[in-house]
């Protein structure tokens, strides 16, 4: 049956229709990240440091505090926006674009959330204004098994007494807030998971060796050691034994972040991939005229879209408070498998140059990698997809 207009105008909006300041804000942040980010990129990646001035000014232009609200100096956005803003950093690089992702889609999201009125009023100020935070649940001996971790909690008198290390925590350099996750009965399995506000200057505190990795290199990768942390009752996030909850549905909105970081990871190289294929001759014309050039770029194109399209339904979701969990799983096991994809074909683009360090793609295909590994592996997101619909949940 021909649809009506009236119709058609009452239907739901395309998906990638953006309202009007969802596209200033998308063009303000990728002008910032073509102006500010791009130039210190390749320096970036060599000495494996991320520039302090540039979160600064991540700091200054709201990105660091996207969703929290205006009466706590925060800008008082959607996640879609967070989601927007991990996007377009990305594109230019993806290890600034995981600090932002971090900072808004884990720690943020957990602290609006499960903190108490007095825990609000105490740091979503800072994490707007000028704390770094991080999210620490990694241990040498828990990856995917997570709520098997070791870090113990013991209750002294006012405050917790923390032991134990955890490994892999991005942006622990540069934090001033950590969630970290620590048993606090370790024979009561995942139910003895407690979440903890950890400040980097609490007694017993310590961001150990950093890690020299592959890809996302600016990003900094560190262990965290506690030695008797001393850390006040009042810093518990949520209720002591929750820990787990906290930890599995923050990790859900997570997995849409890492999803937007490899769209625009993915969208980067190919941008790189087609501007080289115009530019480059090969027999006398542009390697762009070649038919195989062309369908491989017009492969990624559609693989790409379809990611981002993935992306942004499973944030528009969370936004519309509707259940989106397999579709934070689908979303993260399909943009890393396009990042790595695209970013791939873009090194093969470029030929013998794209393997080189004078441009910019190998870096692409480095940092793709990460996609497929954190916040939970491949695996662990196909597991969490085959239980809910096996499960018909
Ligand atoms: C750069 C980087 C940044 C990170 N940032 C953080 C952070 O900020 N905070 C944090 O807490 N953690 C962080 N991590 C840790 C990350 O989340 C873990 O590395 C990841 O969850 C995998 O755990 P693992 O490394 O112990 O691998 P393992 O769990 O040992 O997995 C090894 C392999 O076995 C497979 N596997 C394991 N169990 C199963 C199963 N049941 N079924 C099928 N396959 C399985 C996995 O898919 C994987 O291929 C980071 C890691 C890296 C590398």
């Amino acid at each position: 049956m021909p649809q009506t207009l009236e119709s058609a105008v009452k239907a739901p909006l395309p998906l990638v229709a953006l309202s009007e300041d969802e596209i200033l804000f998308r063009d303000s942040v990728r002008q910032f990240a073509n102006d500010s980010i791009r130039p210190r990129v390749r320096e970036m990646d060599e000495k494996g440091v991320f520039e302090p001035a540039i979160i600064e000014q991540f700091f200054q232009l709201g990105l660091m505090g996207i969703e929290i609200p205006e009466a706590y100096g925060g800008a008082g956005g959607t996640f879609f926006e967070s989601i927007l803003a991990v996007e377009e950093v990305s594109k230019v690089d993806p290890s600034a674009g995981v600090i932002v992702d971090v900072q808004n889609t884990l720690v943020n999201n957990a602290l609006m959330r499960w903190t108490t009125d007095d825990q609000k009023k105490r740091y979503l100020p800072k994490m707007a204004a000028n704390t770094v935070g991080a999210y620490a649940l990694s241990e040498a001996a828990s990856g995917s098994d997570a709520f098997a971790l070791q870090t113990r909690a013991e209750l002294k008198g006012s405050e917790y007494t923390l032991n134990g290390q955890k490994l892999w925590i991005t942006n622990a350099k540069e934090a001033g807030i950590f969630i970290l996750l620590a048993t606090i009965d370790p024979a009561a399995g995942y139910k003895g998971i407690t979440a903890f506000i950890v400040e980097k200057g609490m007694p017993g505190f310590t961001v150990g060796k950093k890690e020299d990795k592959l890809g996302i290199r600016a990003s900094s990768t560190c262990e965290l050691i506690l030695e008797d942390c001393r850390v006040p009752k009042a810093n518990v996030l949520g209720e002591p034994g929750k820990g787990y909850k906290i930890a599995i549905e923050t990790l859900n909105e997570g997995r849409i972040g890492i999803g937007a970081q490899m769209v625009g990871l993915a969208t980067g190289a190919w941008e790189h991939a087609l501007r080289y294929a115009q530019e480059r001759k090969q027999f006398g014309k542009s390697i762009s005229e070649f038919q195989g050039v062309q369908f491989q770029l017009a492969q990624m194109a559609t693989e790409i879209e379809a990611a981002r399209m993935l992306v942004y339904n499973a944030a528009r979701m969370k936004d519309a408070r509707m259940n989106f969990v397999k579709e934070a799983a689908m979303v993260k096991l399909f943009a890393s498998q396009v990042a790595e994809r695209v970013a791939s074909l873009a090194v093969e683009i470029y030929g013998g140059y794209g393997f080189t360090k004078d441009y910019p793609v190998e870096k692409y295909y480095r940092d793709a990698k990460i996609g497929k590994i954190y916040e939970g592996t491949s695996n662990m997101q196909l597991q969490t997809i085959a239980k809910i619909l096996l499960g018909g949940k």
